[in-house]
């Protein structure tokens, strides 16, 4: 029991200190507007949109390229933004679909 405990609280800090990019998400890459140009996208991104810039496993093709915006490297994953595993990518979209609507 003390041990299943201890195990949990665990998982929760790695998951809160070490946190990576889950694959397939994307929520930063749609949720919230980008007003710096992307390429494909002249005037930005507005909230809610699909970057073109994902490809069809929703990467980006613009990583590691210098024409990538320099705010998409601003947002780094944290269980506050992104939710953990059972909450996935509908948490994420919702938290920074708020995050949005409180910050335009
Ligand atoms: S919300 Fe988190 S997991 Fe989803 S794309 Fe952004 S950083 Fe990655
Ligand atoms: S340029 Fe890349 S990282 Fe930035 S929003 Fe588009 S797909 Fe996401």
């Amino acid at each position: 029991m003390l041990l299943a405990r201890a195990t949990g609280i665990l998982k929760v800090l790695s998951e809160m200190t070490n946190l990576a990019c889950r694959s397939g998400c994307a929520a930063c890459c749609i949720a919230p507007s980008i007003s710096s140009p992307i390429v494909g996208m002249p005037n930005g991104k507005p909230a809610g949109v699909p970057c073109v810039a994902l490809d069809e496993q929703l990467r980006c093709r613009l990583f590691g390229d210098e024409r990538r915006p320099k705010v998409c490297g601003s947002l780094q994953p944290s269980i506050e933004m992104c939710g953990n595993e059972q909450q996935g990518r509908a948490y994420a979209i919702t938290y920074l679909t708020r995050l949005e609507l409180a910050t335009s």
